[in-house]
């Protein structure tokens, strides 16, 4: 990637520095030494949309603010990837999303290209009407750049199937159109079963595979604790399918703080993360339920903090899933030495540099300790992404699904995303004796190739 003249992008620099340091440190350079100009082609947008948001609040006050649309690379399909509306959101941040959606929905098998977009809007404390014009002005811009056969956004932080729908009307209106324009859309008018459960389950059925790998076939999720961070859409449906399969979840977290189980027993129980998936519809922090006598007395709140240094007694996995940059070095650190073997991010890029190096060099099981196994959000949050691609195929077809066909199919891809990291590693990366074969680099390899393939043979690269 060529740096002069460009601003500073510091997570979209983070995001690509993570993917060519696997990729110069393993054999595929030396097998392949022309993928190097793919990189270097790969690394800059097709094409980047800016626009202006004007929308007016409930006093009646005109409010501005900036729209974006990343069409990182269409190699494999329409663009597709989420959008996410947060007040940190700049140009930066959506290019580290598109770059990794590139990546991720090659790791799916489906067909579909990279994209990201969204706005620095702050849906916190704004009432639905305020959320419905500002979705409604979002659109009315985004939609002469979007199409069912173009580009394909979807949710991601603050966008809620609310937003989708505001949005796909909207888009509707102004294009004369009913398609399958974008995803996480409601069950009634075009959506997929089991989208919204789908990268947060996504994770957990990948995690399940390492456990069994890692273990022989002798462990599962039955009896490990599990801290989780962030409670929105991937950490809630996450939490629930651990429990479902016999797991403790230790933790839960937001912007604010975090909740954390008092003592070395017990869990989250279902009911207790319905309660909190209510108020987060409400945009409410945890803060408020911490409160209450019944979660006082069997979590402390820690205003502030991340989960991973606060909870006490052992922590076998552990799944971030509120943002990026969530997990510190020092912080997997403390994690490995609470005896946490297994790592997965539900959120994109969920560790910095420094904890991913951390997580790495213990992937040796003779280094005193067990073997850490970490899996990038590339790889076990792609759930997310394929359902939205089975919501496409569904959409195209003019069929539904099933709940079990669409769970099956979701189980499907996930087994594939991992074994194809694992067999991609083994090829490429020579392990030190005793260690677990590098997922990171396996996922990163394997989405990388698929990619440049595709892209040689329209003629983007030679
Ligand atoms: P939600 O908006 O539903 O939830 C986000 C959660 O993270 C909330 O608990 C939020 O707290 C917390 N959070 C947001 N920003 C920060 C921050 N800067 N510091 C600490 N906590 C923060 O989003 P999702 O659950 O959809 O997304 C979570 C992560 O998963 C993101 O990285 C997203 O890109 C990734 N992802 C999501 C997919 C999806 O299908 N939704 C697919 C693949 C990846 P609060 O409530 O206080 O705002």
């Amino acid at each position: 990637m060529t740096a002069q003249n460009l601003p500073s992008e510091p997570e979209f620099e983070q995001a690509y520095k993570e993917l060519a340091s696997t990729l110069e440190n393993s054999t595929l350079f030396q097998k392949k030494p022309e993928y190097r100009k793919a990189l270097q082609v790969v690394s800059v947008p097709e094409r980047i949309v800016q626009f202006r948001v004007v929308w007016e609040d409930d006093a009646g006050n005109v409010q501005i603010n900036r729209g974006f649309r990343v069409q990182f690379n269409s190699a494999l399909g329409p663009y597709k990837g989420g959008l996410r509306f947060h007040p940190s959101v700049n140009l930066s941040i959506l290019k580290f999303l598109g770059f990794e959606q590139i990546f991720k929905n090659a790791l799916t098998g489906l067909n579909m290209g990279g994209g990201k977009g969204g706005s620095d809007f702050d849906p916190k404390g704004k009432s639905d009407n305020e959320i419905r014009r500002f979705c409604v002005a979002f659109m009315t811009e985004l939609c002469k750049h979007i199409g069912q056969d173009t580009d394909v956004p979807a949710g991601d932080i603050g966008v809620t199937g609310r937003e989708v729908g505001f949005m796909f009307g909207q888009y509707k209106k102004i294009r004369n159109q009913w398609e399958g324009v974008l995803t996480g859309k409601g069950g009634s008018w075009g959506g997929s079963l089991i989208r919204p459960e789908a990268t947060g389950y996504g994770v957990v059925y990948y995690t399940e595979h390492m456990i069994k790998y890692a273990s022989g076939g002798k462990e599962s999720f039955a009896g490990k604790r599990v801290a989780i961070s962030g409670s929105g859409n991937v950490a809630q449906y996450a939490a629930l399918k651990v429990i479902e399969l016999g797991g403790s979840v230790v933790s839960l977290s937001d912007s604010q703080g975090s909740l954390i189980i008092n003592g070395e027993e017990g869990s989250f129980t279902e009911e207790e993360i319905n309660q909190i998936a209510a108020i987060k519809v409400e945009r409410k922090q945890i803060s408020e339920l911490a409160s209450t006598a019944a979660f006082s007395s069997k979590f402390k709140y820690i205003p502030g903090a991340r989960p991973w240094t606060n909870i006490t007694g052992r922590i076998d996995v552990a799944l971030p899933s509120a943002t990026q940059n969530e997990v510190s070095g020092e912080e997997a650190k403390a994690l490995i030495a609470a005896g946490c073997k297994f790592i997965a991010e539900g959120s994109n890029m969920g560790s910095t540099q420094e904890a991913i190096d951390v997580f790495e060099a213990h992937r040796e099981a003779n280094k005193g300790g067990e073997a850490i196994w970490y899996a990038p959000g590339k790889a076990a949050n792609a759930g997310g992404v394929a359902v939205s691609g089975l919501e496409m195929a569904q959409n195209s077809a003019r069929i539904n699904w099933t709940r079990e066909e669409v769970d099956n199919r979701l189980k499907n891809i996930m087994e594939d995303c991992f074994k194809n990291g694992l067999a991609t590693a083994q090829e490429y990366v020579t392990p030190a004796e005793g260690s677990l074969p590098s997922l990171v680099a396996g996922s990163n390899i394997a989405g990388f190739t698929k990619v440049a393939e595709a892209m040689k043979d329209h003629g983007d690269w030679w």
